[in-house]
This record gives structure tokens, sequence and C-alpha cells, in this order.
């Protein structure tokens, strides 16, 4: 048994096997019953054997509380299906008060010196690090992603702490003299006010701290709503930033599964002055439509439909390696995840064929299990669309060349494909797939090829793979997209500006831009 702070980790001795708790002090009575139970059911993988009981309510103004109402969101595991938390469910009320807390602390935090704010993400960044292990182990049981995956998550998510951390201290302005001569102008950045920031289920941790490291830093005060699937991650990043020393009211977490009234109320609040949202282009239109009832100011991250361009001159080991990381990076469901794969006819089909090699060398199976590259789908919708569209891009013509079928086992598991000959007007190649599934499609000229892959309402990344480094930036100018990767198959970065064009977004999270989103411009007019 091992004990940090109030919370305690132990190995349970059951009938069925052990089972490793993980709690508050106070839960420990009601996680060994859970484990008992748990212990007996003999479905449970070994690695899924934790009952998670820490963190389960609402973070509201420094302290934990049940929802108003005693909803509960129940949280599963995708790899089986089963129950593995629940978790408060926040009311309308719950977000009102939560919005009261970081109003109330918006005073004091915005005055903060720069470097305290810094020296409390660079805290938080420091206590990520340490538990790595934990928080990955987390973000699978909820997520269902590989180990392997979900430990890159937490580096990349710690890292928008630490840069941050870095940019808090970095805060911009100008003076210059007026054309005119009579006066200065004079241009502060002023944090923008009390932020909703609004995250999906795919990357739990990353989303999160991409939006409250720059708000933070910028001096804003923070509620973050997490995805239903994915709270208990968010809720574990609220307990280390309060570890870290952000004072109360300043990060409020506030799992709801009443998204849409509880957006609606904290956008018609007139305390709340910015969203930061991150999911579908569908629910980002509503939320846009919300926010203009009270001209919130928006950051927006939103679906792609990332087109993997192979030119006939490229390198096709570097190519095929580069779509396996571009369209396998967290088993597919990446809003940067290659989408639909465009490749020169004279070498469509080798490609396609060691594409599908390498993917079958993948092993598939619960995230937590040792040796998994791929784990499996969120939850039995994102199972039913994957699987659909597949079944409509092979009655429209395509050839499998592997995979193309969920399986048959508990879990939203489904196998890794790539398609042959994908017809370019299939619906496949329409829609965000956010699956381990490739649809490799053969094109002619080097026109045809950027026509097809611009031929969408989302413009967020796009991949490039050419031998000839002159062709590849003139095709980069030509694709419309926020990022691109040329012969490279990832562009996230904390330091780079992320970000869509089109119905991908608006605005740009990471880098500096990330920091002048939680900014508002004051230009003072001076004379002296
Ligand atoms: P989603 O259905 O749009 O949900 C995203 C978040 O919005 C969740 O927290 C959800 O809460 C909440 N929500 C849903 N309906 C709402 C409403 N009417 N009002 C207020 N909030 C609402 O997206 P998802 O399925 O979680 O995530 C996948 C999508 O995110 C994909 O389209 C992907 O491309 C996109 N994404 C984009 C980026 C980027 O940087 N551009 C990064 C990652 C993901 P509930 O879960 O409680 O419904």
């Amino acid at each position: 048994m091992r004990s940090s702070g109030n919370w305690v980790r132990a190995k349970v001795v059951c009938d069925g096997g052990d089972v490793t708790i993980v709690a508050l002090a106070s839960m420990v009575p009601r996680a060994v019953a859970a484990a008992a139970e748990l212990s007996r059911d003999q479905t449970q993988t070994e690695g899924a054997r934790t009952v998670l009981t820490e963190n389960t309510g609402l973070f509201i103004g420094g302290t934990w509380r049940p929802a108003s109402d005693g909803g509960l969101i129940e949280v599963q595991d995708p790899a089986n299906g089963k129950i593995i938390a629940e978790v408060a469910s926040g009311t309308v009320d719950d977000a009102l008060a939560a919005v009261a807390a970081a109003q109330a602390a918006l005073p004091s935090w915005r005055q903060t010196p720069p470097r305290e704010r810094s020296e409390i993400l660079r805290r938080a960044f420091e206590l990520m690090t340490e538990r790595r292990e934990q928080l990955a182990e987390l973000i699978v049981r909820e997520n269902g992603k590989a180990l392997t995956d979900a430990r890159s998550e937490v580096v990349y998510a710690a890292e928008f702490f630490r840069w941050y951390a870095e940019e808090a201290v970095r805060a911009e302005g100008s003076v210059q003299t007026a054309p005119g001569g009579a006066n200065k102008i004079l241009v502060l950045r002023q944090a923008v006010g009390v932020a909703l920031l609004i995250t999906p289920w795919n990357f739990p941790a990353a989303m999160a701290t991409r939006k409250i490291g720059p708000a933070l830093a910028a001096g804003c005060t923070v509620i973050l709503k997490p995805a239903s699937d994915t709270p208990l991650t968010a809720l574990a990043l609220g307990a280390i930033l309060a570890e870290a020393g952000a004072p109360p009211g300043i990060v409020n977490v506030l799992p709801s599964r009443r998204s849409a009234a509880v957006g609606e109320a904290v956008l018609a609040d007139p305390r709340v002055r910015k969203l930061s949202f991150t999911g579908s282009t569908e629910v980002g239109r509503g939320l846009l439509a919300e926010a203009a009832k009270t001209v919130v100011n928006c950051s927006m991250e939103l679906g792609g439909n990332a087109p993997f361009v192979v030119l006939a001159d490229a390198d096709l080991d570097q190519a095929v390696a580069g779509a396996m990381v571009a369209k396998m990076r967290n088993g597919g469901e990446a809003c940067t995840s290659a989408n639909r794969f465009y490749v020169h006819a004279s070498i469509a089909g080798e490609f396609a064929a060691r594409f599908a090699t390498a993917m079958e060398k993948l092993t598939v199976g619960p995230g937590l299990e040792p040796g998994t590259d791929l784990g499996p789908l969120v939850n039995a919708a994102a199972l039913e669309k994957v699987s659909e569209l597949v079944e409509g891009a092979i009655g429209a013509g395509a050839r499998v060349l592997t995979g193309a079928r969920a399986l048959d086992r508990a879990g939203y598991f489904y196998l890794p494909t790539v398609l042959g000959d994908v017809p370019p007007d299939a619906p496949i190649l329409g829609e965000e797939i956010f699956g381990p599934v490739a649809p490799v499609v053969p094109f002619d000229t080097v026109d045809e090829a950027v026509a097809m892959a611009n031929d969408t309402e989302f413009g967020l990344v796009s991949y490039l793979y050419t031998g000839d480094l002159a062709t590849g930036l003139r095709v980069c100018e030509a694709l419309e997209a926020g990022m691109i990767g040329l012969n490279r198959p990832v562009v996230s970065d904390p330091a780079a500006p992320f970000g869509g064009v089109k119905q991908s977004g608006i605005g740009r999270e990471g880098g500096h831009d990330g920091l002048l989103e939680f900014t508002e411009t004051k230009y003072i007019a001076v004379q002296w």
C-alpha cells in the first residue's frame, strides 16, 4: 500500500485475483467492496483490475462536490464496456456556480505577477511528468488507446504547461509614435476574462492542457467541460493544478452529461468572455451561434479530413512509414489523422500493398495489455460508424487489402484496415473516419491530387510526400489547410500554431498565437 496526500494506492487480495485500488482515503472501504466485485468478474483483463474512485466530484472554487441534483456520469472502459467509475454530472446551477468561482478569482489572478503564474504552470508540468504512468493508465482506462499512445499523450500534454510557463513571462505590447506626431500609440495585451473550455474525448489530457496552459499564462480563469466519455483525466488535471499552487477558482472542472444546456447557460452569462472549443464541426457551429448572442470571443478547433498525398517521386519506404504514423497515431482517433490517401497511379498498388502489410503487423487488444499497438474505439457508436463507412466504401467498389471488420469480442475493437482503388466519390472520403481505416485513391496528375485534397469543407491538416522540395513547397501553397506535414507524419508541437482553415476552425492553439487567443488588445492614445 502506498499513500500520497489524501490518496491511497493498494493491492487488494480477492478470491478472483488481486485488484489494485486508487482511492481517496475516505473512499477506501467503498473501493475495497468494488474491488471484490470486480475480482469475481472474469471478463476483466488483468490490467483493467483497478477501481477508480478518486477525483470523481465536480471541482469548483477549489473544492470537490457532488452535482446539485446528485446526477452521475458512468465512465466505461472501451476495452470491455464495463463501468469503471461514476463521476458527478454538473447541472446548469453547478455550471453557474463555476462561473461565479472563476469570476471571483479573476481580479487577483490577472494581477498575479506573470512569474508566479508561470511557476504554477511549471510545477504542474513537473507533477504531470512525475505521474506519467498513473495518468497514462487513467487515459487508457477511459479512452481505450494503447498505453504507448497514452504515455505520448501525457508527455505532449505536459509540454503545454512547460511551454506556457515560458510564454507567461513574455507578454507583449508596443509603443509607437502616431503618424501625425501628436501622441503615442500604446498597445497592451490583457487577459480576456473568464473562459469556458470544452474538450473532446480523443486526447483527454492534451486538449485540456493546450487550453488551460495559455489561459492561465494570460491571466484568465477557466471552467473546463470535458467530454462525458473521458472526464477522469480532466478531473485529475484539476487536482494537479491545485497541487501545483493554482488558487481556488482559477481552474474549475465540470463534467456534465447536459453539455448543450450547460454550454448555453454559461455562454449566456455576461461574466464569461471567452469560449475555446475543441470538437466536431457540427457542435462547433451550434456553439458559435450561441456565442454570437453575447458576442463571446471564440477559438474553435474543429473536425478534419486530412489528405495524405504521395507524389510519383516520393521515397516509398518513407511514405509508407509516414502513412502508418499519420493514420495510426491515437488509433486513427485524431483530428490530424490521415483520412484519405491520394497516391500517384504509378506507385499506388505498391504503396497500398506495403501499407496493408505494415497494418497487419499491429497487435490489437486492450490498451493496457503489454504489446498492444491498437486499442478499441472509444464507444459502440464509434464502432458502428467506422463499420458503416467501410461497408459503404466496399459497396462503392473499394478492394479490401486487409481488415475491414470488427473483432468478435467484448469492447469496441476494429481491425487495422486498408482499402485499395477507392473511387474518388466514395462517401468514406467525405467524412472524418476517426478509426484505423485507410482508403487509398490513385491519381494521375498533381493538379488532380490537389483538387481532390481540397474538395472538402475541412482544412485542418494535409500531408505531402515528394522527393523534390521545390515541388513540395509549391503544392503546400496550393493545399487548403492550416497545417501541412511535408515528408513528415506529425505536425503537433506545443511550440507551433495548431489550427485549421475553412470549417476546421478559427484561431490557433500552441506557440505564441495560442497565448494571444486568451488576450484582448487594448490601445491607449497617450500624450506626454
Ligand atoms: P463533440 O461531439 O463535438 O464533443 C466535443 C465536446 O463538446 C464534448 O465535451 C461534448 O460533451 C461537448 N458538446 C457536445 N455537444 C455540445 C453542445 N451542444 N453544447 C456544448 N458542448 C457540447 O466531439 P467529440 O466526438 O468529443 O470529438 C471528436 C471531434 O473533435 C472530431 O470531429 C475531431 O476532429 C475533433 N477534434 C478536433 C481537434 C482540433 O484540434 N481541431 C482536436 C481533437 C478533436 P459531451 O461529451 O458531454 O457530449
